[in-house]
């Protein structure tokens, strides 16, 4: 990872490079990330900085043998401990560790190192669980640090959304805290610092990444996809601030969520109930972390479908979302934008809460036909 691949976040890898450059790299940093932000690429880049052999003024060279190792993630010297669970893709006994995945996250993060925790999960094939770092990592952890670095130089962990870590692997951490060995880094990357025991934050430094700013996402979306900076910027709109999404939507060219909640507004206008039914069965199926985003991404087009039709104001788009929203828009108003609001942040907290998703699905999905109707009432009469 080259610096310039990180957008923005100056001031963050000045710190870092100089501590490198001053050999004042602490053994146990925290890099407070942002939702949807680049906490991971900033590490690789720390990573990779620390190691390299030819360093160029706060910039790794790309070239010598360390860099080339860690950008193909296959220095033997650096370690990533992941939130991982079961699953149906490899074989496992009861001492499950993220090098048992090393294939798929090196195939992974090499295509995308935005990736969120969600697109892991969804590589990994953990279906409806959640990933966790346990008792099988720690084991791996001690025999790791019983042996010394094959490089000779600095040994890295980076430990990916480390609030997923069980007391197990983090009290294996802290005794290495107490007695650290020398050259050994533990870089701690997380958005929930407070999930972690305080025991563990108090031994670490703490660095903390910027929000982005629309500009800031679209400049570096231009840049890295050639696109034209009118499309960048309509990106970097509609992802308010999440990098993740805005890289994601660039690679995949479209809003994920859209065709899912046009169809069931679709289905919700037409007054379908066989179709809300089946609609709900399959969005059901998913994580309960991709409902969530779901979730999510809808609230968004409500807003946005709020904004346009009733107070009216200009958002950049266009193709076939643009004709979505002009259809749709109308249809949200003043008599229900706020049950509607509520109707969807009521249907999170139950699935948040593990109530069943068909039921939950179901219910929501009827509420919304009355709600669809409510502002169709409103619409006509305006
Ligand atoms: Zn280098």
């Amino acid at each position: 990872m080259r610096r310039n691949e990180i957008p923005g976040q100056d001031e963050l890898k000045a710190v870092i490079t100089r501590l490198v450059d001053d050999e004042r790299v602490p053994h146990a940093l925290l890099l407070q990330g942002v939702k949807g932000g680049a906490s991971l690429p900033i590490a690789l880049f720390l990573t990779q900085y620390l190691m390299c052999d030819n360093r160029q003024q706060g910039d790794v060279c790309g070239e010598c043998s360390s860099c080339v190792k860690n950008q193909n993630f296959t220095h033997p010297d650096v370690h990533y401990v992941l939130p991982i669970n079961t699953s149906k893709l490899v074989k496992s006994g009861k001492d499950l560790k993220s090098e048992d995945f090393g294939e798929f996250w090196r195939q992974t993060v090499s295509e995308n190192p935005f990736l969120s925790l969600q697109d892991w999960y969804n590589v990994i094939d953990i279906e409806k669980k959640q990933g966790f770092i346990g008792a099988g990592e720690s084991k791996s952890l001690r025999s790791k640090l019983a042996l010394r670095a094959y490089e000779g130089k600095f040994r890295v962990f980076v430990i990916w959304h480390a609030d997923r870590m069980n007391p197990d692997f983090g009290n294996k951490m802290l005794k290495h805290f107490e007695e650290p060995s020398s050259n050994t880094i533990f870089l701690l990357i997380t958005e929930s610092p407070s999930k972690l025991l305080s025991t563990i934050l108090s031994r670490t430094q703490r660095f903390q990444e910027q929000h982005y700013s629309d500009a800031e996402i679209a400049r570096f979306i231009e840049h890295k996809y050639q696109t034209d900076y009118n499309q960048a910027m309509n990106l970097a709109f509609r992802a308010e601030g999440n990098l993740q999404i805005a890289v994601k939507e660039a690679n995949d060219k479209e809003d994920p969520w859209l065709e899912v909640f046009r169809n069931w507004m679709r289905l919700s206008y037409r007054r379908d109930m066989v179709g809300l039914y089946d609609w709900s069965e399959a969005m059901a199926r998913n994580t309960r972390e991709t409902q969530l985003i779901f979730i999510e991404s809808a609230l968004k087009v409500l807003d946005r479908c709020f904004r346009l039709g009733w107070l009216d104001i200009h958002i950049p788009m266009e193709g076939e979302e643009a004709d979505f929203y002009k259809n749709f828009s109308p249809f949200i108003n003043t008599s229900n934008i706020k049950s509607f609001m509520e109707l969807l942040e009521e249907s999170a907290f139950h699935i948040d809460r593990n109530v069943n998703p068909r039921i939950t699905w179901y219910d929501t999905s009827i509420k919304s036909v009355r709600l669809i109707h409510q502002g169709k009432k409103l619409a006509a009469n305006s």
